[in-house]
């Protein structure tokens, strides 16, 4: 970290507001692709700077800058001071200093290789290893495999005493092979969110996942069309975790439930008084937020207001517990909340976000998951998403279907998709998986400006009864 005045600056801003704050945060994204055996982009990013943020009034304002220099933070605090000044008439709750932590500790991501000590050959090297792998058939039009790898370094700050200082190395991979043959073409991917450090790149690894999907994406070009109508549906998880995601994490943020994001992100129909009352799913479903879970796409020690991380249940046993919402959502609220207030980057101040939201194992297996299936279908991968501003009705597309026929699997469909308003889907849950590995995705937006933000899923595979499913155009 920069030689930066800290401390000098928040002693600054302390003359005037009786709280101050400072987030510093230095990320580095590096992205390199490989398209049909040759490098396609090889770029790095660099963002660094630092949000100052005071409380005046029962108010908290913000102004962020980039530049680190003791002048540049004060004009900063400057800012957010007037800015604060000026808006706390209008303000929609009185804060406290009780909103923010007062809490001293570090934290780092889990890996045995840093990022920063990755050759980045190697990555190219397995980058290049996936797309020759991919390369069994002239029907095989694109074959594209890339990583992306974020080092992000955050520092908090307050006038009360607060110090937290993290370090994150995070990777993301996607191996995608598209088959195209007349007007038809077929996509199959791999993919590792939330990987962190560099253990990940492993040739041998990447050239037997760029076969497959290869292989995959051949044999759905040449499959029927997925069948219409009700039947039992295993989701696997890649696309439990975009199922978790969408009908359960975003209609529990508590800032969309008090009507802040109605103009972009939406609303939800979950409402203030069902917490505690409201039968979300079949007494299979556990699910909870645990950002403390080490090794996924957003573990960390504190969020963006100090606050510890720690593991709560949502959803128990079906009935709903617990709102996604920061100390802040809390206490307008009433609702109780988690460690969720976070930022996208240095400029851009804190909202409810997730971090990990995850679906505790079950005890099925999945072989006993498709023995126990009459007539029904496993979809794997998610392909498409609708979901609308409610976070209710919802309609996923998924890369790959597989036919289930008397307890077993009966043969490979492309187009699969399904449909199900939230409540009534998650009531036909009947098995969850044992696993409890994590997937995520770095691609969540929300907010006015938007924000970017990296979120984890562990994701067990589930059956689910009696689902609306159907095809696609053929
Ligand atoms: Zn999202």
């Amino acid at each position: 970290m920069k030689k930066v005045d800290f401390l000098s600056a928040l002693a600054y801003a302390r003359r005037e507001a009786p709280w101050a704050g400072l987030r510093y945060s230095r990320e580095i994204t590096q992205s390199r692709c490989v398209r049909n055996d040759a490098p396609d982009k090889n770029a790095i990013s660099l963002e660094e700077g630092v949000m100052c943020e005071v409380l005046i009034d029962g108010h908290f304002g913000y102004a962020a800058t980039a530049d680190l220099s003791l002048a540049g933070l004060q004009r900063a605090f400057d800012q957010a001071l007037a800015t604060t000044r000026a808006t706390s008439a209008h303000k929609v709750h009185a804060f406290t200093e009780a909103q923010r932590i007062n809490v001293q500790g570090a934290y780092e991501s889990t890996a045995k290789t840093r990022l920063h000590a990755m050759p980045l050959a190697r990555i190219t090297e397995c980058l290049l290893e996936a797309s020759g792998a991919m390369a069994i058939d002239a029907k095989i039009v694109n074959r594209a495999a890339s990583a992306m790898l974020v080092q992000t370094q955050i520092d908090y700050f307050t006038t009360s005493g607060t110090h937290t200082s993290q370090h994150f190395d995070i990777v993301d991979i996607s191996v995608v092979a598209t088959a195209a043959q007349g007007l038809q073409s077929q996509s199959r991917s791999w993919s590792l969110s939330g990987q962190h450090g560099g253990e990940v790149f492993d040739p041998t690894v990447f050239a037997k996942e760029g076969l497959r999907v290869a292989a995959e994406a051949l044999e759905l070009l040449a499959a029927p069309n997925c069948p219409s109508g009700r039947m039992d549906l295993i989701l696997m998880p890649d696309q439990m975790m975009l199922q978790i995601h969408e009908s359960v994490g975003h209609p529990l943020e508590l800032d969309r439930i008090l009507g802040d994001e109605r103009n972009y992100a939406g609303w939800s129909f979950v409402q203030p008084a069902d917490f505690g009352r409201l039968r979300y799913g079949s007494a299979l479903m556990n699910i909870s937020f645990d950002p403390a879970k080490a090794n996924a796409m957003a573990s960390y020690g504190f969020d963006d207001g100090g606050n510890p991380a720690r593991r709560e249940r949502l959803i128990e046993g079906g009935i709903l517990k617990r709102g996604l919402g920061s100390l802040e959502s809390q206490e307008r609220s009433g609702l109780p909340g988690v460690a969720n207030f976070r930022s996208a980057s240095w400029n851009r101040a804190p909202i409810d976000r997730m971090a990990n939201v995850n679906l505790e194992p079950g005890s099925s297996t999945l072989d006993e998951m498709i023995a126990s299936v009459e007539d029904g279908i496993l979809m794997s991968s998610n392909r498409s998403w609708s979901i609308d501003d409610y976070r209710n009705k919802f309609q996923f597309g998924c890369e790959h279907g597989q036919l289930i026929k008397n307890g077993q699997l009966a043969g490979v469909v492309r187009n699969p998709n399904y449909r199900g308003v939230t409540v009534d889907f998650w009531s036909r849950l009947s098995a969850v998986g044992q696993s409890d590995a994590t997937y995520g995705t770095p691609n969540c937006g929300k907010g006015e400006p938007s924000q970017v933000i990296r979120v984890g899923h562990a994701s067990p595979p589930c059956l689910f009864r009696g689902v609306e499913v159907f095809g696609g155009q053929s």
